[in-house]
């Protein structure tokens, strides 16, 4: 596909018109807002020529780039587009609104899909005539960077459409994973207990936010702990899209959101970008320094990796992707340092699931229940990798 229109010109849409730009498509990008238009077209100018400046690309590829995007605030503009993608605004209303618009617009063979992080796709479909030519694409923040792109078929979705954007994707570089159309898809869902298990064990009081960040650098590997991951996410984002999944999956105790999180939101102490979050950004800051024990931060990174494999074999049991997507998603999109379900096999499932038994008796809490697939695993001894 080479005529491709987006709507929605702000971080995201910005973004895809540039990649699919890059790849030699025509694209519409399309805005409601005439100031949006202005800022996308000076931050792509800005982004090239700091590509440039890197020798990533030349002065002509940054003209080629730029000579094939349409910046434009007439939706009729997207009349002979092979595909549409939307990314306006997370607000199905409005998202409904212009999927009603761009299929009185485009042709029949036009294939038309959301960005969208957390809303259903199968919601916003059905406002359309034909249902068979929408699906999510969930791309990552900054798009022409993050190798991991999502697709949604809905139950609806013809096949033929499925393969048409899967081949697309993988024309413009992109690392391809399929996951079903539930809250959060595979890597929102999937992250959850990252923040959502880090937060729990704050509020018991057993560390602070530099210990159990200090735990899951140095005994788990991942590039930052949950609250500097947070703080970089905005803690407003990060509440919003948990709050999201916890409803969407009629309020699944594993997804209640944090009232501490709650209150650094109400609070305004949304990290990096207000100045202060859980740290603080200023340029004086004094970093507080971890409780570096061994034994206590082993046993905060054990107590968060059990619940995101828990995560990650429950998204397996309910078909939402493949083992290997849901892997290959969680290493590319977030940069976890192994596959969750390679890390249950080197752990050993029945441990897992004896952790969690552990838990769940300890709290009473259902947020610890194992996935009825852990407790298979466990008792017939068997893994998620021959
Ligand atoms: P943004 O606020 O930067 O941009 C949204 C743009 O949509 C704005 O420029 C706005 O003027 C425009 N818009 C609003 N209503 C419109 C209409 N009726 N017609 C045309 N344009 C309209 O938002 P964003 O961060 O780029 O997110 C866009 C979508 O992508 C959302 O659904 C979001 O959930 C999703 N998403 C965001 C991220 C992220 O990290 N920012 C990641 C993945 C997916």
């Amino acid at each position: 596909m080479k005529k491709i229109s987006v709507i929605g010109a702000g971080t995201m849409g910005t973004g895809i018109a540039q990649l699919a730009a890059t790849h030699g498509c025509s694209v519409n990008l399309i805005d409601s807002a005439p100031d949006a238009l202005h800022h996308s077209k000076s931050n792509l100018h800005s982004v090239l020529n700091r590509l440039i400046a890197k020798v990533k690309i030349s002065e002509a590829d940054s003209k080629n780039i730029l000579s094939k995007i349409n910046w434009s605030i007439d939706m009729e503009d997207i009349a002979h587009s092979e595909l549409v993608i939307e990314a306006v605004i997370e607000n199905m209303e409005v998202k409904q609104k212009i999927f009603s618009q761009i299929e009185s617009l485009v042709s029949k063979d036009c294939i038309i899909t959301t960005n969208t992080s957390s809303l259903s796709v199968s919601g916003i479909a059905s406002v359309c005539a034909t249902r068979s030519r929408v699906l999510g694409i969930h791309f990552f923040n900054p798009v022409p960077l993050m190798k991991l792109v999502e697709v949604i078929p809905t139950e609806q979705t013809n096949i033929t459409f499925i393969d048409d954007v899967i081949s697309t994707l993988k024309s413009w570089k992109k690392t391809v994973v399929t996951a079903k159309d539930t809250p959060g898809f595979i890597v929102n869902r999937i992250a959850r207990p990252y923040y959502g298990e880090a937060l729990r064990i704050y509020e018991e009081g057993i560390a602070d936010f530099v210990t159990i960040d200090w735990a899951m650098k140095k005994f788990g590997g991942f590039r930052m702990g949950p609250f500097e991951l947070m703080d970089y996410i905005g803690n407003d984002v990060n509440y919003n899209a948990t709050e999201a999944i916890f409803i969407g999956s009629n309020y699944n105790p594993r997804y209640k959101p944090s009232p501490t999180q709650k209150r650094m939101v109400d609070n305004r102490l949304l990290g990096r970008k207000s100045g202060k979050g859980y740290y603080d950004y200023s340029h004086d800051a004094v970093i507080p320094a971890p409780q570096k024990d061994e034994e206590s931060g082993k046993q905060i990174f054990n107590r968060i990796l059990a619940m995101l494999i828990n995560e990650a074999a429950d998204a397996l049991n309910l078909s939402i992707a493949s083992r290997d997507d849901i892997d290959t998603a969680m290493t590319t999109g977030v940069n976890y340092p192994k596959g969750l379900l390679k890390w249950a096999d080197e752990i050993g499932v029945k441990s897992v699931d004896n952790q969690l038994k552990k838990l769940h008796s300890n709290s009473d809490d259902d947020r610890y229940k194992s996935s009825p697939l852990l407790i298979k695993m466990g008792e017939e001894n068997t893994t998620f990798y021959a």
